[in-house]
């Protein structure tokens, strides 16, 4: 696209392209993923420190767009608050309560957004310091450990299920907090580009090393590669650990609800659960599809075991004749929402989801309907692979980052994006959770 400058666009405002009619709603997260991409760790925290963060359009009505069509403007947004604006008011201090209040009128603005202005208004109603109030779970998350990759050993790998397989990984000084994840690089053989993949980590965090568990898939390119090609004594090129999906300190309940793989940062916040004697009420939730694809079994059971207040229910939803009802698993079935509500799950709990999306979207869904308050829902959502390499797909070298004329400014960084400020809140109504992906979220 040409044209369209973040300093003229307005949130609200309409755009005819083709048949289509879109509205802007929100300025474009910007995912550190684009410094992995780009060689240039510091890409996102450029992007973010001169103001040109883009934006996201929803569409109004579906049409035909093409290449080469005239991008017409047919109405301003209702304050007429540009995109730059309004990103200069979330992240950086100096904004005024008339802006914030400008911010909250206008409905095309995403709930996500809608949510962080409304607790910079909160936090200064409260006399609390309201300078980037909104961005509170992002400035506490600590910055990423060491820029961009650097190469991490592999000391030990053990199979956990049927198709996942975990690696550990030296990290002495390695810290991360309970549910955030890794990003590394694999490389294929003939001078391929690396294939870049996240996981979370599975593991106990801040033992001196990290511990990824990955799951193995028909046709899965990075998977199958590291189960094939990866041994003991091997460098991974790895990021450091990054995400917003963590457990916060509280006394409060935890319910942790995973399905297949998704296990993997629940069990992260479980381990530090237990390691702090946790007297939490926890609730360990879990649906695999048999024995054979349940890894962590043992694990979980015991670390459930130390906490005083935890209880944990397995639903397999294929057992298999050797697997035992009351010993393996607790009920037949899918981890969904109708058994969820025969739970009687407390309602002043925060919760923790991850698994496949259609998963977390019906469970977040019957936590709210029974209760819960939707920001205290927060997802981890493993997919939008596709999406990984948005722009440069096949590109056999990255072509050099262009970086914009004039001194950076401090800002605050932008590998953890303010809650809910998140791509997927771009979406039209979904309750207002918090999720913690980077990529926009396909609805
Ligand atoms: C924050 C985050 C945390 C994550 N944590 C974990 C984790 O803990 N463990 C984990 O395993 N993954 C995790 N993932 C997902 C991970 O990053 C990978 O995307 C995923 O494991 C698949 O990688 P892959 O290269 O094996 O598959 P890809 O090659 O990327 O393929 C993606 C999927 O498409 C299927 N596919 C590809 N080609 C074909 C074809 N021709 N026909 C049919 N199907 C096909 C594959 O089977 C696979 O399921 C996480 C992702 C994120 C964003």
């Amino acid at each position: 696209m040409d044209g369209l400058p973040d300093d003229e666009v307005c949130i609200g405002d309409r755009y005819r392209i083709g048949a289509a009619l879109f509205e802007v709603t929100q300025p474009r997260v910007t995912c550190y993923r684009v410094g992995l991409r780009m060689g240039e760790p510091q890409m996102a925290a450029l992007l973010v420190a001169h103001h040109r963060p883009g934006f996201y359009l929803r569409v109004i009505e579906e049409g035909e767009v093409e290449a080469g069509q005239a991008i017409i403007k047919v109405s301003t947004g209702p304050e007429a608050m540009t995109v730059e604006e309004i990103d200069r008011v979330l992240h950086l201090p100096g904004h005024t309560r008339e802006q914030v209040e400008r911010a909250l009128r206008i409905p095309a603005l995403s709930p996500g957004w809608q949510s962080s202005m409304q607790a910079l208004l909160d936090q200064a109603e409260g006399g609390a310091s309201s300078d980037s109030a909104g961005l509170s779970t992002a400035a506490t998350a600590p910055p990423p450990a060491w820029p961009g990759f650097r190469p991490l050993t592999v000391t030990h790998i053990q199979p956990e299920s049927r198709s996942v397989f975990s690696l550990h990984l030296a990290a002495a000084d390695g810290s991360a907090l309970p549910g955030q994840f890794l990003t590394v690089k694999v490389r294929p053989k003939g001078g391929v580009p690396p294939l870049i993949r996240s996981y979370s980590l599975s593991g106990e965090p801040g033992t001196g090393a990290y511990r990824i568990s990955v799951k193995v898939e028909p046709h899965g390119a990075a998977n199958n590669k590291l189960r094939a090609h990866i041994r003991v004594g091997d460098q991974l090129e790895a990021a450091a650990p990054r995400g917003t999906f963590y457990l916060t300190a509280g006394d409060n309940p935890v319910l942790l609800l995973s399905a297949g793989v998704g296990v993997t940062p629940v069990l992260a916040m479980l381990h530090a659960l237990a390691r702090e004697h946790s007297t939490r009420q926890v609730w360990w939730l879990h649906g695999a599809r048999d024995g054979t694809e349940h890894p962590f079994a043992q694990e979980s059971r015991e670390l459930i075991a130390t906490l005083p207040n935890a209880r944990s229910t397995v639903y397999y939803s294929r057992p298999a004749a050797d697997d035992r009802l009351g010993v393996d698993y607790a009920e037949g079935g899918r981890l969904s929402a109708e058994p969820i509500r025969r739970l009687g799950l407390p309602t002043d709990a925060d919760a923790y989801l991850c698994g496949p999306a259609s998963f977390m979207d019906s469970l977040t869904a019957a936590l709210v309907a029974d209760g819960l308050d939707a920001s205290r829902v927060h997802t981890e959502i493993f997919g939008a692979g596709a999406a990984l390499t948005p722009g440069i797909k096949g590109a056999a070298t990255a072509p050099a980052p262009h970086r914009p004329a004039g001194p950076s400014t401090t800002h605050p960084t932008p590998s953890n994006p303010p809650p809910g400020a998140t791509s997927s809140s771009a979406a039209q109504n979904p309750p207002q959770t918090s999720s913690s992906t980077c990529e926009p979220r396909r609805r």
